[in-house]
Protein backbone atom coordinates (compact mmCIF):
# COMPACT_ATOMS: atom_id res chain seq x y z
CA UNK A 1 0.00 0.00 0.00
CA UNK A 2 0.76 3.71 -0.31
CA UNK A 3 0.30 6.23 2.35
CA UNK A 4 -2.75 8.81 1.46
CA UNK A 5 -1.55 11.93 0.05
CA UNK A 6 -0.44 14.55 2.72
CA UNK A 7 1.35 17.82 2.84
CA UNK A 8 4.94 18.13 3.51
CA UNK A 9 7.38 21.09 5.20
CA UNK A 10 10.96 20.73 6.48
CA UNK A 11 11.38 23.18 8.69
CA UNK A 12 14.89 24.23 10.27
CA UNK A 13 14.49 25.71 13.10
CA UNK A 14 12.39 24.82 16.18
CA UNK A 15 10.29 27.88 15.85
CA UNK A 16 9.06 27.46 12.55
CA UNK A 17 8.27 23.59 13.35
CA UNK A 18 6.00 24.82 16.41
CA UNK A 19 4.49 27.24 13.60
CA UNK A 20 3.55 24.36 10.85
CA UNK A 21 2.14 22.09 13.65
CA UNK A 22 0.02 24.80 15.15
CA UNK A 23 -1.42 25.17 11.66
CA UNK A 24 -2.86 21.58 11.16
CA UNK A 25 -4.88 20.23 13.93
CA UNK A 26 -3.84 16.56 12.24
CA UNK A 27 -0.14 17.43 11.86
CA UNK A 28 2.51 14.58 12.70
CA UNK A 29 6.78 15.17 13.10
CA UNK A 30 8.60 13.05 11.42
CA UNK A 31 11.88 12.10 13.28
CA UNK A 32 13.55 8.92 12.48
CA UNK A 33 10.46 7.29 10.08
CA UNK A 34 11.23 4.04 11.51
CA UNK A 35 7.54 3.98 13.11
CA UNK A 36 5.97 6.43 11.35
CA UNK A 37 6.63 5.82 7.82
CA UNK A 38 5.13 2.29 7.97
CA UNK A 39 2.09 3.35 9.63
CA UNK A 40 1.43 5.83 6.66
CA UNK A 41 1.97 3.18 4.31
CA UNK A 42 -0.23 0.56 5.99
CA UNK A 43 -2.54 3.85 5.94
CA UNK A 44 -2.72 2.93 9.92
CA UNK A 45 -1.92 6.99 10.17
CA UNK A 46 -3.09 9.43 7.45
CA UNK A 47 -2.05 13.00 8.86
CA UNK A 48 -2.36 15.95 6.94
CA UNK A 49 0.58 17.55 7.26
CA UNK A 50 4.09 16.03 7.80
CA UNK A 51 6.39 18.22 9.77
CA UNK A 52 9.96 16.94 8.89
CA UNK A 53 12.30 17.91 11.80
CA UNK A 54 15.44 15.92 10.84
CA UNK A 55 16.45 19.76 9.00
CA UNK A 56 16.76 21.71 12.89
CA UNK A 57 19.91 21.47 13.57
CA UNK A 58 19.33 22.51 17.06
CA UNK A 59 17.87 19.26 17.99
CA UNK A 60 20.82 17.32 17.22
CA UNK A 61 23.08 17.05 20.48
CA UNK A 62 23.48 14.82 23.60
CA UNK A 63 24.82 16.37 26.78
CA UNK A 64 25.90 14.91 30.37
CA UNK A 65 26.52 15.64 33.78
CA UNK A 66 26.54 14.88 37.46
CA UNK A 67 23.00 14.66 37.16
CA UNK A 68 22.21 13.04 34.12
CA UNK A 69 22.15 12.83 30.57
CA UNK A 70 20.34 15.35 27.75
CA UNK A 71 19.42 14.29 24.52
CA UNK A 72 18.31 16.49 21.78
CA UNK A 73 15.02 15.34 19.74
CA UNK A 74 17.21 14.48 16.55
CA UNK A 75 19.95 12.30 18.74
CA UNK A 76 19.89 8.79 16.89
CA UNK A 77 19.58 5.59 18.75
CA UNK A 78 23.16 4.78 17.60
CA UNK A 79 24.59 7.86 18.79
CA UNK A 80 22.95 7.59 22.41
CA UNK A 81 24.31 4.50 22.69
CA UNK A 82 27.95 5.26 21.44
CA UNK A 83 28.31 8.50 23.38
CA UNK A 84 30.95 8.35 26.39
CA UNK A 85 29.01 10.47 28.49
CA UNK A 86 25.71 8.18 28.64
CA UNK A 87 27.90 5.09 29.11
CA UNK A 88 29.70 6.42 32.40
CA UNK A 89 26.85 8.86 33.66
CA UNK A 90 23.65 6.23 33.17
CA UNK A 91 24.82 2.96 31.45
CA UNK A 92 21.55 1.44 31.69
CA UNK A 93 20.57 4.18 28.86
CA UNK A 94 23.51 2.46 26.20
CA UNK A 95 22.53 -0.97 27.33
CA UNK A 96 19.32 -0.82 27.16
CA UNK A 97 19.39 0.77 23.24
CA UNK A 98 21.61 -2.15 22.25
CA UNK A 99 17.99 -4.01 22.38
CA UNK A 100 16.67 -1.61 20.44
CA UNK A 101 15.90 -3.36 16.87
CA UNK A 102 18.86 -3.54 14.52
CA UNK A 103 22.06 -1.11 13.76
CA UNK A 104 19.96 -0.13 10.67
CA UNK A 105 16.96 0.87 12.53
CA UNK A 106 19.01 2.68 15.64
CA UNK A 107 21.48 4.48 13.14
CA UNK A 108 18.20 6.55 11.91
CA UNK A 109 15.78 6.22 14.44
CA UNK A 110 15.75 8.78 17.14
CA UNK A 111 15.39 8.17 20.88
CA UNK A 112 12.83 10.49 21.54
CA UNK A 113 11.16 9.66 18.96
CA UNK A 114 10.71 6.18 20.74
CA UNK A 115 9.66 7.69 23.99
CA UNK A 116 6.63 9.69 22.37
CA UNK A 117 6.04 7.21 20.39
CA UNK A 118 5.12 5.04 23.86
CA UNK A 119 4.91 1.66 22.26
CA UNK A 120 4.89 -0.60 25.20
CA UNK A 121 6.90 -3.22 23.60
CA UNK A 122 9.95 -0.32 23.24
CA UNK A 123 12.88 -0.63 25.67
CA UNK A 124 13.43 3.65 26.29
CA UNK A 125 9.58 4.09 27.46
CA UNK A 126 10.18 1.53 30.04
CA UNK A 127 14.05 2.55 31.31
CA UNK A 128 12.52 6.27 30.95
CA UNK A 129 10.37 5.50 33.56
CA UNK A 130 12.50 3.63 35.78
CA UNK A 131 14.71 6.04 36.02
CA UNK A 132 12.20 8.62 36.78
CA UNK A 133 12.79 10.89 33.91
CA UNK A 134 11.03 12.95 31.51
CA UNK A 135 10.27 14.90 27.97
CA UNK A 136 10.30 18.08 27.14
CA UNK A 137 7.71 19.19 25.59
CA UNK A 138 7.73 22.82 23.14
CA UNK A 139 4.28 24.33 21.41
CA UNK A 140 3.84 27.76 20.10
CA UNK A 141 2.24 28.85 24.09
CA UNK A 142 5.46 27.85 25.47
CA UNK A 143 7.42 25.00 27.17
CA UNK A 144 6.64 22.14 29.44
CA UNK A 145 8.57 19.25 31.30
CA UNK A 146 6.76 15.87 30.86
CA UNK A 147 7.68 13.57 33.87
CA UNK A 148 7.66 9.90 32.89
CA UNK A 149 4.93 9.08 34.78
CA UNK A 150 2.44 11.20 33.64
CA UNK A 151 3.97 10.44 29.70
CA UNK A 152 2.68 7.11 29.22
CA UNK A 153 -1.14 6.64 29.11
CA UNK A 154 -2.15 4.21 26.98
CA UNK A 155 -0.97 1.64 23.99
CA UNK A 156 1.01 3.88 21.40
CA UNK A 157 -0.64 6.97 23.34
CA UNK A 158 1.85 9.38 24.86
CA UNK A 159 0.47 12.75 27.17
CA UNK A 160 1.98 14.89 23.96
CA UNK A 161 -0.69 17.06 22.76
CA UNK A 162 -1.41 18.25 19.44
CA UNK A 163 0.80 21.07 18.34
CA UNK A 164 3.82 20.27 20.52
CA UNK A 165 7.40 19.24 19.58
CA UNK A 166 9.29 17.19 21.73
CA UNK A 167 12.32 18.60 22.09
CA UNK A 168 14.43 16.80 24.55
CA UNK A 169 14.73 13.75 26.83
CA UNK A 170 16.35 13.59 30.24
CA UNK A 171 17.30 10.33 32.16
CA UNK A 172 18.76 10.76 36.01
CA UNK A 173 22.14 9.35 36.67
CA UNK A 174 23.29 6.79 38.03
CA UNK A 175 23.77 6.97 41.71
CA UNK A 176 26.96 5.65 44.32
CA UNK A 177 25.51 2.64 45.61
CA UNK A 178 23.35 1.77 42.71
CA UNK A 179 23.52 -0.79 39.76
CA UNK A 180 21.92 -1.24 36.29
CA UNK A 181 21.07 -4.11 33.95
CA UNK A 182 18.71 -5.07 31.69
CA UNK A 183 17.24 -7.80 28.93
CA UNK A 184 14.87 -9.05 26.83
CA UNK A 185 13.79 -12.89 25.21
CA UNK A 186 12.38 -11.96 21.37
CA UNK A 187 11.88 -14.37 19.16
CA UNK A 188 14.72 -12.96 16.39
CA UNK A 189 17.69 -10.77 17.44
CA UNK A 190 16.56 -7.54 17.11
CA UNK A 191 12.77 -8.37 17.03
CA UNK A 192 10.89 -6.47 19.72
CA UNK A 193 10.67 -8.59 22.80
CA UNK A 194 8.81 -10.54 23.83
CA UNK A 195 8.84 -9.68 27.45
CA UNK A 196 11.78 -7.13 28.69
CA UNK A 197 13.33 -6.12 32.15
CA UNK A 198 15.58 -3.74 33.20
CA UNK A 199 16.40 -3.16 36.94
CA UNK A 200 17.89 -0.62 39.17
CA UNK A 201 19.60 -2.03 42.33
CA UNK A 202 20.90 -0.15 45.27
CA UNK A 203 23.41 -0.93 47.71
CA UNK A 204 24.76 -0.10 50.95
CA UNK A 205 28.96 -0.53 51.67
CA UNK A 206 28.09 -3.92 53.63
CA UNK A 207 26.15 -5.06 50.35
CA UNK A 208 23.10 -5.20 51.58
CA UNK A 209 19.71 -4.29 49.27
CA UNK A 210 18.73 -0.94 50.19
CA UNK A 211 16.37 -0.47 46.93
CA UNK A 212 15.17 -2.61 44.06
CA UNK A 213 13.00 -1.28 41.11
CA UNK A 214 12.32 -3.14 37.91
CA UNK A 215 10.91 -1.71 34.66
CA UNK A 216 8.95 -4.44 32.19
CA UNK A 217 8.12 -3.43 28.31
CA UNK A 218 5.71 -6.19 25.89
CA UNK A 219 3.64 -7.75 28.95
CA UNK A 220 1.17 -5.03 29.77
CA UNK A 221 -0.95 -1.88 27.40
CA UNK A 222 1.87 0.57 28.91
CA UNK A 223 5.36 0.40 30.39
CA UNK A 224 5.20 -1.05 34.39
CA UNK A 225 7.34 -0.33 37.13
CA UNK A 226 7.09 -2.08 40.02
CA UNK A 227 8.95 -1.50 43.91
CA UNK A 228 10.75 -4.55 44.82
CA UNK A 229 12.42 -3.56 48.13
CA UNK A 230 9.98 -4.92 50.58
CA UNK A 231 11.24 -8.36 49.04
CA UNK A 232 14.86 -7.39 50.04
CA UNK A 233 13.77 -6.24 53.69
CA UNK A 234 16.60 -8.30 55.06
CA UNK A 235 19.39 -6.68 52.21
CA UNK A 236 19.99 -10.45 51.01
CA UNK A 237 20.54 -10.22 46.93
CA UNK A 238 18.82 -14.38 48.00
CA UNK A 239 16.75 -16.93 46.41
CA UNK A 240 13.87 -16.49 48.47
CA UNK A 241 13.77 -12.80 47.64
CA UNK A 242 13.91 -13.18 44.21
CA UNK A 243 11.49 -15.59 44.13
CA UNK A 244 9.11 -12.92 46.13
CA UNK A 245 10.43 -10.33 44.00
CA UNK A 246 8.78 -12.24 40.84
CA UNK A 247 5.21 -12.34 42.65
CA UNK A 248 5.06 -9.30 43.16
CA UNK A 249 5.83 -7.99 39.82
CA UNK A 250 2.88 -10.65 38.38
CA UNK A 251 0.62 -8.87 40.48
CA UNK A 252 1.06 -6.13 38.92
CA UNK A 253 1.65 -7.08 35.84
CA UNK A 254 -1.24 -8.38 32.33
CA UNK A 255 1.04 -10.63 30.24
CA UNK A 256 -1.11 -11.87 27.52
CA UNK A 257 -1.63 -13.67 24.30
CA UNK A 258 -0.84 -12.76 20.31
CA UNK A 259 0.75 -14.63 17.74
CA UNK A 260 4.29 -14.81 18.71
CA UNK A 261 3.50 -16.26 22.34
CA UNK A 262 1.18 -16.78 24.90
CA UNK A 263 0.51 -15.78 28.04
CA UNK A 264 1.73 -18.60 29.98
CA UNK A 265 4.99 -18.19 28.38
CA UNK A 266 5.15 -14.61 29.02
CA UNK A 267 4.36 -15.30 32.38
CA UNK A 268 7.25 -17.38 32.45
CA UNK A 269 9.67 -15.05 30.99
CA UNK A 270 8.47 -12.70 34.10
CA UNK A 271 10.15 -14.96 36.12
CA UNK A 272 13.15 -15.88 34.41
CA UNK A 273 14.42 -12.74 33.47
CA UNK A 274 13.13 -10.62 36.53
CA UNK A 275 15.77 -13.02 38.98
CA UNK A 276 18.56 -12.87 36.29
CA UNK A 277 18.41 -8.81 35.65
CA UNK A 278 17.80 -8.38 39.58
CA UNK A 279 20.73 -10.53 40.40
CA UNK A 280 22.71 -9.08 37.30
CA UNK A 281 21.97 -4.98 38.69
CA UNK A 282 23.21 -6.61 41.98
CA UNK A 283 26.46 -7.76 40.68
CA UNK A 284 26.97 -4.02 38.69
CA UNK A 285 26.50 -2.79 42.43
CA UNK A 286 28.89 -4.73 43.93
CA UNK A 287 31.54 -5.62 41.16
CA UNK A 288 33.72 -7.29 43.92
CA UNK A 289 31.47 -9.74 45.27
CA UNK A 290 29.63 -9.76 41.89
CA UNK A 291 32.33 -11.75 40.23
CA UNK A 292 34.06 -13.86 43.40
CA UNK A 293 29.82 -15.06 42.83
C1 LIG B 1 11.91 -3.60 11.92
C2 LIG B 1 11.83 -2.67 13.10
C3 LIG B 1 12.13 -3.15 14.36
C4 LIG B 1 12.07 -2.31 15.44
N1 LIG B 1 12.37 -2.82 16.68
C5 LIG B 1 12.31 -2.02 17.76
C6 LIG B 1 12.62 -2.51 19.06
O1 LIG B 1 12.97 -3.68 19.24
N2 LIG B 1 12.50 -1.65 20.09
C7 LIG B 1 12.13 -0.34 19.94
O2 LIG B 1 12.05 0.40 20.91
N3 LIG B 1 11.86 0.16 18.73
C8 LIG B 1 11.94 -0.63 17.63
N4 LIG B 1 11.66 -0.11 16.40
C9 LIG B 1 11.23 1.31 16.32
C10 LIG B 1 12.42 2.27 16.35
O3 LIG B 1 13.06 2.25 17.60
C11 LIG B 1 11.95 3.72 16.07
O4 LIG B 1 13.08 4.41 15.75
C12 LIG B 1 11.26 4.45 17.18
O5 LIG B 1 10.16 3.77 17.71
C13 LIG B 1 10.66 5.79 16.72
O6 LIG B 1 11.65 6.68 16.46
P1 LIG B 1 11.70 7.48 15.12
O7 LIG B 1 12.69 8.58 15.32
O8 LIG B 1 11.93 6.55 13.99
O9 LIG B 1 10.23 8.14 15.06
P2 LIG B 1 9.20 8.29 13.85
O10 LIG B 1 8.94 6.98 13.22
O11 LIG B 1 9.63 9.41 12.97
O12 LIG B 1 7.92 8.78 14.68
C14 LIG B 1 7.21 7.90 15.52
C15 LIG B 1 6.04 8.65 16.17
O13 LIG B 1 6.52 9.59 17.11
C16 LIG B 1 6.19 10.93 16.72
N5 LIG B 1 7.39 11.74 16.97
C17 LIG B 1 8.68 11.39 16.70
N6 LIG B 1 9.52 12.32 17.15
C18 LIG B 1 8.75 13.29 17.70
C19 LIG B 1 9.05 14.52 18.35
N7 LIG B 1 10.31 14.94 18.53
N8 LIG B 1 8.01 15.27 18.82
C20 LIG B 1 6.73 14.85 18.67
N9 LIG B 1 6.39 13.69 18.06
C21 LIG B 1 7.40 12.92 17.59
C22 LIG B 1 5.82 10.86 15.25
O14 LIG B 1 4.92 11.86 14.87
C23 LIG B 1 5.20 9.46 15.17
O15 LIG B 1 3.88 9.52 15.63
C24 LIG B 1 11.72 -0.93 15.29
C25 LIG B 1 11.44 -0.42 14.01
C26 LIG B 1 11.49 -1.28 12.92
C27 LIG B 1 11.19 -0.73 11.55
Amino acid sequence: MKPAPFAFVRPTSVAEALEALSREPDAKVLAGGQSLIPLLSMRLAAPSLLVDINGIEELSWIRSDDEGVRIGALARHAEVEADPGVRRVQPLVSRALRLVAHPTIRNRGTTVGSLVHADASAEMPAVLLLLGGSVTAASAQGEREIAAADLFVGPLESSLRHGELATAAYFPALRPGQGVACDEVSRRHGDYALCGVAAVVGVDGAGRVTSARAAYWSVSDVPVVVDLAEVFADGEMSARALDDAVDLALARLEPGDDIHGTAAYRTRLVGVLTRRVLRAAYDDATPEEGSAA
